[in-house]
């Protein structure tokens, strides 16, 4: 075979699912609405879930940390990519979340890829939730320990995986909320299985950190539990991008000498830290207990909207509400008459979610109105008929 044939048959296979994947430009994809070739469209697939992407605040703390710092950082954190922005923000981080240390990372994919090979020997187990995020299965997958999954939100089953022989050490995985599910773990439930088998826990909050909990401090606070490693991201509740990786001590000192994402990459922008901890002030303040309590009132709105319609929708509490409609075609032809009626929907299919359960995932937020909601619900009460 040559690397032509390898090529067109992989795209030829993916065309032939209906699952060929293209991206749409768009001249804003973030806050209430979504502009795409001079139409508006309701945008209900952004992750920037209170709408702090566009907040004024935020946005000119990023000019006036470019006019401080400039627009690169020059090098690698090791090197000299660490400035006083990224120490500020780094110390905020573990003030907010409770631990000893914060540290800082390109983005969630980097974190979870670095936290997993830097750990992970080949005597070890990784014992993941089965819709754990493709980073870290992917992180997983690559390293050389040996990748269990248990049943989505089992705690019992992860329990037995992690009392199978091993002869090295175990690292339970899962996310506070579920990026295609929109669904809760019991961290409570999983911390203590991983405890009774000396198993740390990492928990990936990309979809509760900023959103969910006092003062947005996330899934893992929300439900007391303090999970060794927790991964935090940017790009959704916070409006920005990047990650951290909370943890102890002599953990982020360890991850100092051994996570090469750290090592080896130009660290973020010392302008996006400054944005970030402006991000921060805000989702601590009362504007973000405002704009949680909004997204909390469209959640229910659209919820309540939905249960009289002929739609499966999944036990989400969070903004993450998908409609789970089951073959490929009829979910991008829901998407397509939704869109007709203005409102951006995103069609998510296998691979990305277990073959038969094509849905639309629509995400709510802070910076949508009442109406919005109802004119979504309208929309999907006419393509249902
Ligand atoms: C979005 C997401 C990531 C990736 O984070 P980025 O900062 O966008 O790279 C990681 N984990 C989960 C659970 C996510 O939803």
């Amino acid at each position: 075979m040559t690397w032509q044939a390898r090529i067109n048959s992989a795209l030829d296979k993916r065309r032939a699912a209906d699952a060929f994947r293209v991206r749409g430009v768009v001249e804003n994809g973030v806050g209430r609405f979504l502009s795409r070739e001079g139409r508006r469209f309701c945008n209900f697939s952004s992750n920037d879930y209170l709408g702090l992407s566009q907040h004024p605040q935020i946005v000119r703390a990023w000019q006036q940390g470019a006019e401080r710092y400039g627009v690169g950082s020059g090098g690698s954190g090791h090197v000299s990519g660490y400035t006083t922005a990224h120490q500020a923000l780094e110390e905020a981080l573990a003030d907010w979340l409770g631990y000893p240390r914060a540290l800082l990372f390109i983005s969630g994919f980097a974190a979870n890829q670095a936290v997993i090979a830097a750990l992970m020997g080949k005597d070890d187990r990784i014992v993941a939730d089965r819709l754990s995020h493709a980073s870290l299965l992917e992180a997983a997958h690559l390293s050389p320990a040996q990748l269990r999954r248990f049943a989505h939100n089992d705690a019992a089953q992860l329990n037995v995986l992690l009392g199978k022989p091993c002869a090295g050490l175990q690292l339970a995985v899962t996310e506070g909320i579920f990026s295609m599910d929109g669904d809760s773990a019991p961290l409570a439930a999983l911390h203590d299985a991983a405890k009774q088998q000396n198993a740390w826990l990492l928990v990936d909050d990309a979809h509760g950190i900023g959103v969910t909990g006092e003062e947005g401090r996330g899934s893992a606070y929300q439900q007391g539990v303090r999970p060794e490693l927790l991964v935090v991201t940017f790009g959704k509740g916070l409006g920005v991008s990047g990650a951290a990786v909370l943890c102890s001590e002599p953990v982020a000192d360890y991850l100092m000498q051994f996570a090469r994402h750290l090592i080896y990459s130009t660290s973020m922008p010392p302008a996006q830290a400054v944005a970030l901890s402006a991000s921060l002030d805000v989702i601590r303040g009362e504007d973000g207990a405002e704009r949680r309590a909004r997204l909390a009132e469209h959640i229910q709105r659209f919820r309540r909207g939905v249960s009289e319609l002929s739609f499966r929708l999944t036990d989400s509490r969070s903004a993450i509400q998908p409609v789970i409609v089951g073959e490929n075609p009829r979910a991008l032809a829901l998407a397509q008459m939704l869109r007709e009626r203005g409102q951006w929907v995103s069609a998510i299919r296998p691979p990305t979610v277990p073959p038969g359960t094509a849905r639309l995932r629509l995400t709510l937020t802070a910076a949508h109105e009442p109406q919005d909601i109802d004119t979504l619900l309208e929309a999907l009460h006419v393509s249902c008929q």
